[in-house]
Formats: C-alpha cells, structure tokens, sequence
C-alpha cells in the first residue's frame, strides 16, 4: 500500500476496505424483492455493486486514493440527487410511495461528506446537497399526499440535524483531544515521559487528600552527573537521563509513581511500607551500578528515603526525603540513607 497516504488517509482506507463489502451487500439485497424486471433501482443497484467493487480493489492496492474518494462523493451526491428525484416524481405522479430502505442511507451520504471533505467545505456541500433535495421535492409539493409530506419533513429535518452534528463533532473532537494532550503534557516531563515535578505534586496531595497516607518517597540524584555532560556533551547526557528513566522503570510495580523532579534528580512516591520502599531504592541503586549505560559506561545514584508523618503535605516530605539525600551524598554518594531527625 501507499506510503505517501497520511495517517487519516490510512485510517480511511482501512475503513474503506471493511465497509465497502457491507455496502455491497446491502445493495445486493435490493435484489431479494426482485420481480425479475430491471427498474430504475436495479440499475442504480447493479451501476454501484460495480464501482464499489472495482473501488475497493484500488484501494487495496493503494492507488488514486483521494481520486477515488472524490468520485465516489460526486457518484453518490449524483445519485442521491436522481434517486430523490424519482422518488419524488412516483409519489406525485403514479400516487405510488416507493421511499422504502433508501432513507436509510442519505444519513451515510451526509457522514461521508464530512469524512471526504472537512469542516465549512464539508458544511457547505452538505447544505447546498440538502437544499437541492429540498428543492426537487417542493417543485411537485402540491402533487403530493399528506402522508408523503409528513415524512419527507422528518426526513429532511431529520438530516439537518445531522448536517450540524455532524460538522459540530469533528470541532468536537478536535478541541477535546486537543485539551486531552494539552492536559497530557501538561503533567508530562518531555524528555523522558515520565511525570514532571507538577505531576509528583499532585500523586502527593492526592493521597493525602483521601487519606490514603501510607506511602513513602524515594528522592534520588545521579551521581557526579556533571562530568557526563562535561566529557560526553549535553545530548548525550539527555540519552543517559532517558536511559536512567528505564533503569529505574523495570523495577517498578503499580504501587510506585515515578516522575522526574528537574535536572537529573528524580522522585517516587511509593504506596509500599516504609521497610518495602527502603529495600525498592537499595534495589535501584544496585540495578543502576551494575548497569552499563550507552556511551558512558558505568554510573551510580544517590538515594534518600522518608514516609509520610501526620499533618505532612507534599512540600514537607519532599523536603525531608530530600534531606536524607543530601545526607547519602555527604557520607560518599551510590548508598541510600533513611532521614533522620537530629
Ligand atoms: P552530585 O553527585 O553532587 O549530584 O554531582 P552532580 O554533578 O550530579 O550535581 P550537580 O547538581 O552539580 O550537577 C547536575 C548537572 O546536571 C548540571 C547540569 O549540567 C546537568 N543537567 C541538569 N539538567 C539536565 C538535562 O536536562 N540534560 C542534561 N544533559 N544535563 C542536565
Ligand atoms: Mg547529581
Ligand atoms: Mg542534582
């Protein structure tokens, strides 16, 4: 298939090839009520099983994509149009009301619109497609029975009402994902993935909040960080930063929140018992010594380790966690070091 097709492109396309199929059918079934005479319908029936067949060979083999999909709009709108038409002139004329499964689809009309051509364009087409069946219909309106008018109203009222959901879901859905990676990166540290110092924030007040306050935290600290990006650059650097991140990632359980607090310093708020995130960090500080880091080689960590006390917020934790760090850096670095009060 294509490489040059976007990601919505292929997204369509895939939709396409599942669809169609179904849409062959439904247009087969037409001929389950056949009286063995080849009507208006009938052709119209036999003229889109073609397309839509020839159609979705194309599509799988990836060519004349937005071509296809353009004529595919025009065919269908053409339609739409004749069959309205038709359907029109019978009820006027031969007091016949054939309106029958064709409503079903104008709805699906309206979707592909919207899927083929976006926003106002889209908008647009669909209104100037709905005015001219608007306009065929009313031109043979006072041919026509009560029953008819009743439900070609409803009909039409009905697609409106399509018309402006639909063009309204897509800013829909744009703006709510939109404000979902807004929030998203907003408590996302970018260069690691992990959560930010805002995110660590918000685990801690959260807990307390809802007196969840068993729970620890780890702060810790590469060692000698500085001579890395001294001897080996600032980027790589950034790579032994996004390496440390896994390091220390395969180790956790669902019980552990782990976010970078800035620079090379790191936190985790731990839900497990005060002795558990004790032996968790002496885990860590083993795994990242023993590991050898990309381009770098060896490195070691620092580790501080403090639990929640009563009437504690995330501010005084922290800073106590932090304390027992300081500590563990003072006493030689790569150990970790409970807080002590003197
Ligand atoms: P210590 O063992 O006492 O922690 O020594 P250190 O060198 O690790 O500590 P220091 O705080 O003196 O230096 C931290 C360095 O981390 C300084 C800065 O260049 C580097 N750093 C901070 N943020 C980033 C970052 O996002 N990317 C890179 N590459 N380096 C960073
Ligand atoms: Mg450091
Ligand atoms: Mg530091």
């Amino acid at each position: 298939m294509s490489q040059q097709l976007t990601k919505f492109e292929q997204f369509k396309q895939r939709l396409y090839l599942w669809v169609i199929p179904i849409l062959v059918l439904a247009l087969l079934s037409i001929f389950l009520d056949w009286d063995g005479n080849l009507g208006f319908l009938e052709y119209i029936g036999v003229f889109l099983i073609v397309w839509y067949v020839c159609i979705w060979i194309l599509i799988f083999k990836g060519k004349a994509f937005r071509i296809i999909e353009l004529l595919t709009l025009v065919i269908n709108s053409v339609i739409h149009l004749i069959t309205t038409f038709t359907v029109t002139y019978t009820a006027a004329i031969e007091k016949h009301d054939m309106t029958g499964s064709i409503g079903y689809w104008t709805t699906l009309t309206y979707i592909y619109i919207f899927i083929t051509i976006y926003g106002r364009v889209g908008a647009i087409y669909s209104f100037v497609l709905w005015l001219l069946t608007l306009f065929i219909t009313l031109s043979f309106w006072d041919s026509l029975l009560g029953g008819f008018k009743s439900n070609f109203s409803q009909y039409m009222l009905a697609n409106l009402v399509y018309i402006i959901f639909l063009f309204s879901a897509r800013k829909l859905i744009r703006n709510y994902t939109k404000a979902e990676i807004l929030e998203e990166m907003a408590y996302q540290d970018q260069l690691t993935g992990i959560g930010n110092r805002r995110q660590l924030y918000m685990w801690i007040e959260s807990f307390i909040q809802k007196s969840n306050t068993n729970f620890s935290v780890i702060f810790f600290d590469i060692d000698r960080f500085k001579k890395v990006n001294d001897e080996f650059g600032h980027k790589t650097g950034d790579q032994v930063l996004v390496e440390f991140t896994t390091v220390i990632s395969k180790v956790l359980s669902k019980e552990d929140y782990f976010g970078r607090w800035g620079g090379e310093e790191f936190v985790i708020v731990s839900k497990r018992t005060f002795e558990q995130t004790v032996q968790l960090a002496e885990k860590l500080r083993k795994n990242v010594k023993e590991h050898s880091f990309t381009e770098i080689g060896n490195l070691t960590s620092s580790f501080g380790v403090e639990k929640y006390k009563m009437g504690d917020n995330a501010e005084t934790i922290l800073d106590r966690a932090d304390k027992a760090l300081y500590k563990a850096k003072q006493e030689g670095r790569n150990r970790v070091c409970v807080y002590k009060d003197k």
